[in-house]
């Protein structure tokens, strides 16, 4: 009876997070279209919707042209209802996005600041988030906290960087980085909280690579099986490995005996794919190579190797993992005019047919890491609707 009963409750928490979902995944919906889409009977949609309207998650906004029979009501979501804030680290800048439940970036800020593990940092850290925070101008009341996304690995119980090479830390306490920020924080590894920014808006059944071609080379597992019908957070759908580092994709060997990489081996993809060997030949200025890349026939011949050493690196990730790869990071943020070019060359090498589709762009070309890194506390609220 007991199991009855708690059966029945999880099956009305899921009916009303499937409800808010779809409401927050379309910006117009009505009643009968929700009972449509979800196979739900009128009543419980009802319920459900009045319930989110007391909880000032959901809006009416207006009525539909009317078909024929009574005009439905327009129903959107309040996005603003509640907002997360997403700092960015990494070795030389601090990045800082608000989000809030549309899982849009709203505002964000980028400056210089290297990094240090000393006090005075995180002392400084601390009173740019708090700044931030004031600048967005929201009530406090709604804010749900700060995600933290460095280029390291966060250990699985979100306790300890077991090791950062970009930031020259490794087995350092989480808690370092918000020791000066009084709200809750967590740490995310910055190409998954990237790949956390690309499949919020992407609910539907599927598996996806996140290629991060940053100044480091790195990645993320998106696994979702076909029956996870409940919107579980992505950061719980990640493929982590037994030690967190999966899709270390920098670190695939494309050259024996090649290039040195800064991890001490010879040969790895970051050495022929990292951001910045591209910046290396415009002063260390990844936007200026690409402004430049067009006039300057030098700059043709490195982007062209590049494109060459991105494309077996892409391939092989296709090989072992069959599913969509999107490129991001820094370099995927400048990608769109050179996808086909990339696509073709990757098609080439495909074992399996010439279609090159399942290369795909990253959507966030600003701030992906700290928006994603935010939406860890977004998913989290979603979670108790
Ligand atoms: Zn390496």
């Amino acid at each position: 009876m007991q199991g009855k009963r708690a059966s029945n409750i999880e099956v009305k928490r899921i009916n009303r997070n499937q409800v808010y979902w779809l409401i927050n995944q379309r910006e117009r919906i009505s009643k009968p279209e929700i009972a449509a889409a979800l196979g739900l009977s009128m009543p419980t949609v009802l319920q459900n919707v009045d319930e989110l309207i007391e909880r000032d998650l959901v809006k009416e906004a207006g009525t539909f042209e009317s078909t024929g029979g009574r005009k439905a009501k327009v129903l959107t979501a309040n996005y603003a209802a509640r907002f997360a804030i997403g700092i960015d680290i990494t070795q030389n800048h601090i990045g800082l996005a608000l989000t809030d439940l549309s899982g849009d970036v709203c505002l964000h800020r980028r400056l210089q600041k290297p990094f240090t593990d000393q006090e005075h940092y995180y002392r400084e850290l601390g009173e740019l988030a708090m700044a931030f925070l004031k600048e967005t101008g929201r009530p406090v009341e709604q804010f749900l906290g700060f995600g933290i996304s460095i280029p390291g690995i966060v250990s699985l119980d979100g306790q300890t960087i077991t090791h950062s090479h970009a930031l020259g830390v490794a087995g350092v306490p989480c808690r370092r980085f918000y020791e000066f920020i009084p709200y809750p924080c967590v740490l995310t590894n910055d190409a998954n909280a990237a790949m956390i920014a690309e499949m919020y808006h992407n609910p539907s059944p599927m598996t996806a690579i996140y290629f991060s071609l940053s100044n480091y080379v790195g990645g993320a597992i998106f696994t979702q099986a076909a029956q996870d019908f409940d919107h579980r957070p992505v950061f719980d759908r990640l493929f982590l490995g037994d030690h967190c580092r999966s899709g270390e994709f920098g670190h695939m060997i494309l050259f024996p005996a090649g290039t040195p990489c800064y991890c001490g081996k010879l040969g790895c993809v970051d050495s022929y794919c990292s951001a910045k060997l591209l910046a290396g030949h415009s002063a260390g200025k990844l936007e200026t190579f690409f402004s430049e890349l067009e006039s300057d026939p030098a700059h043709q011949a490195v982007w062209n190797r590049y494109l060459d050493h991105l494309a077996i690196a892409v391939n092989s990730l296709r090989m072992a993992f069959d599913s969509p790869v999107i490129i991001g990071g820094y370099v995927g943020s400048f990608m769109e005019p050179y996808l086909s070019d990339l696509q073709q060359r990757a098609s080439l090498l495909n074992t399996f047919g010439q279609d090159a589709s399942y290369i795909r762009l990253c959507q966030f070309k600003v701030e992906a890491s700290a928006l994603g890194a935010a939406l860890r506390h977004i998913e989290a609220f979603i979670q108790t609707i």
